[in-house]
This record gives C-alpha cells, sequence and structure tokens, in this order.
C-alpha cells in the first residue's frame, strides 16, 4: 500500500507488527534512575539497540490532549482536545470524552480503512471512546469484564488473572498484557496500548512502589520483544511533586473580579490520583474585568505564565474555542486550583504529584528500531509525543 496520509504525514502498513505504547506520566527520570540502577534489563537492551531520546509533550501536559496527539500525529488545535475537561458553549463543565469532539482522525482510523488491522487498549475507561473513533477497536482494562470485540465473550477471559481496580498499582500491566493477548487473537498489525499514572502520581522514581511498577513493564516489554513485536515507547507528560496550592478561584475573589471563572483541564474522574490538581488552567472572564484578572493572577507567587486566548492558541497550537481567555502556566512546584473549598485533598494518598505545565513536558521515546533519513534527524532536533506514530511507520521510519 502506498502510504496513507493523515493530519498532513504519510504512514505505511507496518511491515512487521508494531506497538506504540504510552507509558502515561513516565516523567524520563523514572526510566534514567531505573537503567542507572539495573532495574529495567529488557528497556536496556531497547534503548540500546534502537532510541532511547528525551521529547517533549503537547501543552497542556494532560493525558487527554496527549494520547490523542500521539494517535493522531498532530498537535491538539488540530485534533481539537486541549483538556481532559472543558467549559461547554452553554456554560456547563463537561469532560472531554466524546468522541464528537475531536477534528481529526486517528492513524488507526484511517490505516483500518486501508485494511490495516488496528487494535487500541487503553487502562482507563475515559479514553476508549475517543481511541475508538472512526470504528477503531478498543477496550479498557477498566471494563473488561464487560467489553467484548468480537462476540467471544468479555475480553478479560483472555488474561488468566482477576481484573484489577482502576487504584491498583498493576493496572497498566493488566492492560499490557490484555493487549498482547487480544492482539494475537486477532492477528493485530498495529496496536496501541494507554497505561494509567496511578503509580506516578503516587511514587517518585526509585520508590518501591515505582520500582515494582517498573520491573513489571520491564517484563512485559520483554515479553513483546520476544513475540516479535516492534516497539514505540512514549509518555503522554512527565510527573512532579507538587507541594504548593494556589487557588486562583479564592485569588480572583479577593481582587474583585466577581465574574472570572476558573476551568481545570486536568479534571476528570480519577481523583484519588491529582484532586484535579494540576500546573495548568483556564480562567474564563468578561472583557471589561480580563486585565484585572491577568494582573491578579500574574502576581501569584507559583504562576509563571499568563497568556490571553489568542497567544496560546497560537504559541502552544490549542483550539481557540476550547480553552480559557486567560491561559495559567504554575512552576514545577505548584498546583493551581479553583477555591480551597471545591478540593477535596483528602481523596489523595499522600503528597500530591501531578502534571500540566511545561515542567512536566520532557518525556521519554524509545523506539526498537533506529530511524532512517528524516525521523533519524527529527529525533536529532528533539521529537515530540505527536511524532512517535510516523517514526515507528511513517515517511520518518
Ligand atoms: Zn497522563
Amino acid at each position: 500500500m502506498s502510504p496513507a496520509e493523515v493530519n498532513g504525514r504519510g504512514y505505511r502498513r507496518p511491515e512487521r507488527k508494531a506497538a506504540v505504547v504510552c507509558l502515561d506520566g513516565v516523567d524520563p527520570r523514572y526510566l534514567e534512575d531505573a537503567f542507572g540502577r539495573d532495574l529495567v534489563p529488557r528497556l536496556r537492551e531497547l534503548a540500546e539497540q534502537g532510541v532511547h531520546a528525551t521529547g517533549r509533550s503537547q501543552l497542556p501536559s494532560f493525558t487527554n490532549p496527549n494520547n490523542l496527539s500521539i494517535v493522531t500525529g498532530a498537535p491538539p488545535a488540530v485534533h481539537g482536545l486541549p483538556g481532559n475537561h472543558y467549559l461547554a458553549p452553554d456554560g456547563r463543565e463537561v469532560q472531554l470524552t466524546d468522541p464528537s469532539a475531536l477534528r481529526a482522525p486517528s492513524i488507526h482510523a484511517v490505516l483500518a480503512r486501508e485494511g490495516v488491522r488496528v487494535l487500541t487498549v487503553t487502562t482507563k475507561d475515559k479514553l476508549r471512546g475517543l481511541l475508538a473513533a472512526g470504528g477503531v477497536p478498543c477496550v479498557s482494562a477498566e471494563r473488561a469484564a464487560e467489553l467484548e470485540l468480537d462476540g467471544a465473550g468479555p475480553v478479560a477471559g483472555l488474561v488468566d488473572r482477576p481484573v484489577p481496580g482502576i487504584y491498583d498499582w498493576d493496572c497498566s500491566h493488566y492492560a499490557l498484557e490484555l493487549a498482547l493477548a487480544l492482539a494475537a487473537r486477532l492477528g493485530t498489525e498495529l496496536l496501541y496500548v494507554s497505561l494509567t499514572d496511578f503509580v506516578q502520581h503516587a511514587a517518585a522514581p526509585g520508590e518501591e512502589l515505582s520500582d515494582r511498577y517498573l520491573a513489571e513493564l520491564d517484563r512485559l516489554v520483554g515479553r513483546a520483544l520476544d513475540d516479535g513485536w516492534r516497539l514505540g515507547l512514549v509518555a503522554d507528560h512527565g510527573m512532579n511533586a507538587k507541594p504548593r496550592v494556589r487557588f486562583l478561584g479564592d485569588v480572583l475573589r479577593e481582587a474583585g473580579v466577581g465574574g472570572a471563572r476558573v476551568v481545570l483541564p486536568i479534571t476528570d474522574p480519577y481523583v484519588v490520583h491529582h484532586a484535579a490538581l494540576g500546573s495548568c488552567c483556564w480562567i474564563h472572564v468578561t472583557e471589561d474585568e480580563l486585565e484585572r484578572a491577568r494582573d491578579a493572577v500574574a502576581a501569584v507567587d507559583g504562576v509563571e505564565e499568563v497568556l490571553t486566548r489568542e497567544q496560546a492558541a497560537a504559541g502552544l497550537q490549542l483550539p481557540a474555542d476550547r480553552i480559557g481567555d486567560l491561559v495559567v502556566l504554575a512552576d514545577a512546584e505548584t498546583a493551581l486550583g479553583k477555591t480551597e473549598a471545591e478540593h477535596d485533598l483528602s481523596a489523595l494518598r499522600g503528597p500530591l504529584r501531578s502534571h500540566g505545565g511545561r515542567h512536566e513536558q520532557a518525556v521519554p521515546i524509545l523506539l526498537s528500531e533506529r530511524p532512517r533519513g528524516a525521523g533519524a534527524d527529527l529525533l536529532e532536533r528533539g521529537a515530540t509525543n505527536a511524532d512517535v506514530h510516523w517514526l515507528l511507520l511513517g515517511e520518518g521510519a
């Protein structure tokens, strides 16, 4: 087949079965630490034979926009999702999980139309509808006990252990096991697997929980390599400890900006991870209060940038109609909230670790084979997570 064009780039049918895995929240420091202590021999082998680079995520460094950039090969301005959550035109805050929100097809959807056997598996069910857009087969680990793909009963039957809970340390590994088993049954040629970052929200590099996660990930990566998969591993975003929270709703009220509304695009159903606190937020405010809101927020210790809607849309490649009138980015140690009363920090299990800003933009890129030509040049210049499929099976491979 000649390369299929998806969002301005050409992608070929994989010559050998290929998988991209989104290591949710796996900041490059987790892998560097694990390589340094010989904790992950199969990942090391992959890195030494192929590529181990540090790339960039899309901003804001949240899960849904970056997963969609990985599968569409395009920035949020093209695929349409600037966050997990947004303020809809009717004034309600809603999750951006419905496939109708997408403005671009995925690489999987286009290649499936060309006859390539594709499959996507997500740990968190919140991504299932988005990854399934365009008729792509998709199941989630979270609902593996109910979901069927080809009439052969719930997909959970393919994995020889009970379905873990979404807050269990090995739910990501279950998703990977499920994906490899399903792919074997379906003869999948192109696989995408999205893990969950519960462990990374809970544990820093080198902590016992993180080591356990990485050692088991290494075993499964080894299984995939032995089984003949060509692999691209990438993260949606990094992760930092955030000991400070700034409640911008309270800041705006104290500054007398009565009509402003703070929207947190990290918001999702998994509050144990982050209590809806991350390092980027939108502020919706009327034009006559905009300057006052901007000055009040810019004066907050820990706030690094306050962009207007136009500046953010152009500078960060975001869809202008789905962000705030102001876009606020915080420093590495600071998370942003609405009002203090609106966040239940008791849901967190331990100190807050989160993401969303520029300081969580560094992501690992590991490829089991070294690209030639244009892909090698791009890696040299600095790739983003949206480039991984192109590096694996595009004209960059
Ligand atoms: Zn994530």
